[in-house]
């Protein structure tokens, strides 16, 4: 691997060197080897022969420099002064393949200074839930960590109940979150110039080239925080948690807590057990957003050439990337043009989709069912199943929608409509259930059905034969959707 410790370097209050505690009898979960092949890790025999040791905290390389980072946050809209790395290190950086910087993190690592009144650990279940849903988010092409690999061990941990300690190895191109200067502020201020140019030269070196790269850079952070959340839009992702910490300064998604993907269309939809009042539900993420970088941004006044009018030039373009992302996405997914006629015929899909409760993702892929049938014979039972779900009433907006739809399409490239559509709409996502099924085995010391779940997720857009019908059927319409827990 091509290390480049680097954070190391930075002043010291920004972190606190430590080794991982180790793990009792570590296991294998299971390994990544195209997150390991991208990071060189492969080509490593030390590193090879050791994973699970390394994952188990029992073996630490000599070229790793593991660290707990300090950061702070606001959560669910409040102040909540110093958090920091209390269950992870970071342990290594380095460049992947394609020169790109890219963070070894070890997830359940044990206490730190920052541990608060936590154990340091992390259980199995969540460990799972994340590993799956990096990978998930990933091979849909929406930027997010992923991870290495995770490993169950004997050490026992307290939650609701008692359960296997675990550790998941993630991989991200930077481990900086919103919090992290939100950090310096309130306890380093004199080390925000030496930070912002550290996060400016390691992931957005491009702004150098600017008259005033700290608003070149603020601008980009900006621009790629918007459109990653039109991605989660678009694909029905619910992050559950956007507090400030858990935001990822490169527009990359971090920290996988209650995060759940659409099933019945619901815009309201709250998944975070925790979240009482619906702050982080799905149709709130882009105005939390731009509500995270709104308390962020301020914290660069101290800086040269940084005043609140210039800030403002750097917030203001969230709105329209935002929406530019989102509306051509919701028009590719249609197969249509972006344009306002495509935008009316979406808007009235998804009132269609939410009025009948019907499953966002299966929907969706189903017009291909509708546009060219013959080519599409799993896409036709699903066009069957979402039809038998439409109220009476909802028979006729159908009818009337789908003729206008039809016409629309017809005037188009028909090859083009489908591959947009292919491409754009998964038939795989990673359900509750899904991951669910595959962390009941895992407890039970079956790592198959993790393993056939994420071979699933690798390929989300294609039809595959290791599928069951349980991957892709929606809950019964009148069950509600089960809120995740936050302990994790
Ligand atoms: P999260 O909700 O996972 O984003 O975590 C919020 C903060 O709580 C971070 O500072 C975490 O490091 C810390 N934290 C969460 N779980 C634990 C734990 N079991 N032990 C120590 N710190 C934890
Ligand atoms: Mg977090």
């Amino acid at each position: 691997m091509r290390y480049q410790n680097t954070y190391v370097n930075l002043d010291t209050r920004l972190y606190h060197e430590q080794p991982p505690a180790s793990l009792d009898n570590p296991r294998a979960g299971h390994f990544n080897t195209q997150v390991a092949q991208q990071l060189g890790w492969t080509t490593n025999e030390d590193l090879m022969t050791n994973w699970i040791e390394i994952l188990g905290g029992q073996y630490v390389p000599a070229d790793f420099k593991p660290l707990a980072m300090a950061y702070a946050g606001h959560q669910f809209g409040q102040w909540a002064g110093q958090l920091g790395d209390g269950r992870g290190l970071l342990m290594a950086q380095v460049l992947d393949n394609d020169g790109q910087p890219q963070d070894l993190h070890l997830k359940g690592a044990g206490l730190t200074p920052y541990s608060r009144m936590g154990d340091g650990r992390a259980v199995l279940r969540s460990t799972i839930r994340e590993y799956l849903c990096g990978h998930a988010l990933t091979q849909l092409g929406i930027p997010s960590s992923n991870a290495l690999g995770f490993v169950v061990s004997d050490t026992r941990v307290r939650r609701e109940r008692i359960e296997a300690g675990a550790a998941l190895m993630r991989v991200a191109d930077s481990h900086i979150r919103l919090g992290h200067v939100e950090w310096i502020a309130s306890f380093a201020p004199d080390v925000l110039g030496e930070f912002t140019d550290y996060m400016i030269d390691t992931y957005y070196p491009e702004c150098r080239d600017s008259d005033v790269p700290v608003l070149a850079f603020l601008t980009a952070v900006v621009k790629r925080t918007a459109h990653m959340i039109a991605d989660w839009q678009l694909i029905g992702f619910a992050h559950g948690v956007m507090n400030t910490d858990n935001l990822s300064i490169t527009g990359s998604t971090l920290d996988f807590g209650p995060f759940g993907f659409m099933e019945r269309f619901n815009p309201a939809w709250i998944n975070n057990h925790s979240d009482h009042t619906g702050r982080y539900a799905y149709q709130n993420q882009p105005a939390i957003g731009h509500w995270n970088l709104n308390v962020w941004l301020p914290h660069f006044m101290r800086l040269d050439g940084v005043t609140r009018e210039t800030l403002a030039d750097c917030l203001a373009p969230y709105e329209a990337t935002f929406m530019q992302h989102y509306q051509q996405g919701l028009c590719r997914k249609l197969g249509l043009p972006h344009q306002r006629e495509s935008l009316s015929l979406a808007f009235e899909w998804l009132t269609l989709l939410e009025d009948n409760l019907l499953d966002y993702t299966n929907s969706f892929r189903a017009l291909l069912g509708l546009i060219a049938p013959e080519d599409h014979p799993y896409e036709q039972k699903l066009l069957a199943t979402m039809t038998t779900e439409l109220s009476s009433d909802a028979q006729q907006i159908w009818q009337d929608w789908s003729t206008r739809y039809l016409a629309s399409i017809e005037q188009l490239p028909l090859a083009q409509a489908i591959n947009d559509m292919q491409t754009t709409n998964p038939v795989y996502i990673l359900r509750n259930s899904m991951a669910q099924r595959a962390i009941t085995a895992a407890e039970q010391g079956q790592f198959e059905e993790v393993d056939r779940v994420f071979r699933l997720l690798a390929n989300p857009y294609s039809v595959q034969d290791i599928a069951n019908d349980l991957d892709t059927s929606a809950p019964a319409p009148d069950t509600p959707q089960v809120p995740i827990s936050c302990s994790s």
